[in-house]
């Protein structure tokens, strides 16, 4: 658990968060179900907005990487605190427009923004389109002179750094879906091309290298090497990028192999991609750019937890001794998807010592439906509440409707009371798109 106090083990020996009891959400709001603390989804968002007017004179933007956690009432919140979002489609767009988000602020990204999806951006005002394909270049000039109006636009480019967890790799040319390398020339000739289009303000670029990422000094490496692009494209063209985007990728705990960063850490890391930017600025005789971050999972990720009920407890004695909970891989599809840890509790016996290693199983007809192996817990029943640790990002929004099981509802938590932010679905919602064509019947 982070520094934070409001995540706590209470007197009773109770998880709790955000000032309620986590045997009371269950209670009240029934299992599975995603929570999520308030407090601190805005310390997080603050945090790296501060650090920005502190060590940079407000001169950038915190945009949240909404597809970490894409619900009206997050977009209502990133509104109130004053940053920006990325969408990286219609629907979270569309979202992010009902919720009646500040469309300038609004960020769009995606390999394969489709026809429509860039209508919708167009039509509403949004800030920034961040190009990736040529394609791309083309549909977004015409829909932009159609509505009389200069879009602004980034380019995605790739630095040739590549990083995960706790290491980075520089490659000399990627094989990214995304992006446009600078390597192989990729990069300078779409930015002649958006250079080329009349409807277009190109503003600068973009990178993401990455998520879940510790190392500082692969976020800086980046930095440097887009402004060093941001110089050579000066140098051949005359364009002057005002605009660096460098992306999310901020690592979060999941378990004990993982660090447990306080503020203060995220701020230092941000604070050393500045300078890094500073003095790249000052190297190159360059304007300092407009500095753009997008941490997603880093805001929302430790700010949630899901809940569920403990079902039943299979032990085969001797080999594996697995834990059934009222959820799985259609609420939390990470392990399935990349054998993610997390840390696994019991939220009704939270002081307890842990006693044994159990899997914890969900309940879709799938062997891989796991959602945590081998972790330690007192020795779980039937009837006990489980939660599930730093589930905030990349889990509700991964989330399935597999085997016809409902998508949990969120609640979101803060000084002890607690709201409904996605309200559960009902065996009607699951039918909602079905027909029968006639001849059927
Ligand atoms: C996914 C993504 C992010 C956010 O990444 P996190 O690891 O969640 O911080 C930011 N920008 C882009 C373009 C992304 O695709």
């Amino acid at each position: 658990m982070n520094e934070r106090d409001t995540l706590k083990v209470n007197n009773k020996g109770h998880l709790e968060i955000g000032g309620m009891d986590a045997v009371e959400i269950a209670k009240i709001y029934g299992t599975p179900v995603y929570v999520f603390d308030e407090a601190h989804i805005r310390n997080m968002m603050r945090v790296y907005k501060h650090t920005i007017e502190k060590f940079y004179k407000s001169n950038g933007l915190v945009v949240y990487a909404s597809k970490a956690f894409s619900c009206m009432a997050v977009y209502a919140i990133a509104q109130s605190e004053g940053i920006g979002v990325d969408v990286v489609s219609g629907g979270e767009l569309y979202t992010a427009i009902k919720a009646g988000f500040d469309s300038s602020k609004i960020y769009m990204h995606g390999n394969n923004k489709l026809p429509h999806e860039l209508k919708l951006a167009i039509d509403n005002k949004i800030g920034t389109i961040v190009l990736d394909s040529y394609r791309e270049v083309d549909m977004v000039d015409e829909l932009a002179q159609q509505n009389g109006i200069i879009q602004n636009v980034l380019i995605r480019i790739n630095p040739g750094v590549e990083a995960h967890t706790h290491e980075f790799i520089q490659t000399a040319r990627t094989d990214s879906k995304f992006g446009f390398s600078v390597s192989d020339g990729a990069a300078q000739s779409i930015t002649e091309y958006v250079l080329s289009k009349k409807n277009l303000r190109l503003r600068g670029f973009h990178c993401h290298i990455g998520s879940q990422i510790f190392e500082t000094q692969s976020f800086i490496i980046a930095a440097r090497k887009v402004m060093d692009f941001i110089a050579i494209i000066k140098k051949e063209t005359g364009f002057e990028s005002d605009t660096l985007n460098i992306g999310g990728g901020f690592g979060i705990w999941y378990n004990d192999e993982d660090p447990k960063l306080k503020l203060s850490d995220y701020e230092n890391c941000l604070k050393s991609l500045i300078n890094a930017v500073k003095e790249k600025a000052q190297e190159h005789g360059l304007n300092e750019p407009f500095l753009v971050i997008e941490p997603g999972r880093s805001i929302i990720g430790e700010a949630g937890i899901t809940l569920y009920t403990v079902g039943a407890i299979k032990d085969i004695k001797g080999i594996k001794k697995y834990v059934a909970v009222d959820g799985g891989m259609f609420d939390n599809p990470r392990y399935a998807l990349y054998q993610s840890k997390y840390t696994v509790m019991l939220a009704n016996r939270a002081s307890e010592p842990c006693t044994e290693k159990v899997s914890v199983a969900g309940k879709c007809c799938e062997s891989g439906d796991l959602i945590a192996v081998d972790v330690s817990l007192p020795k779980a029943e039937s009837g006990d509440i489980m939660a599930v640790l730093s589930t905030g990002a990349y889990n509700y929004s991964m989330a399935s409707n597999y085997n016809r099981n409902f998508i949990p509802a969120a609640i979101l938590v803060k000084d002890g009371k607690a709201e409904y932010i996605v309200k559960p679905q009902t065996y009607d919602d699951i039918i909602r798109n079905d027909v029968v064509p006639e001849y059927l019947k």
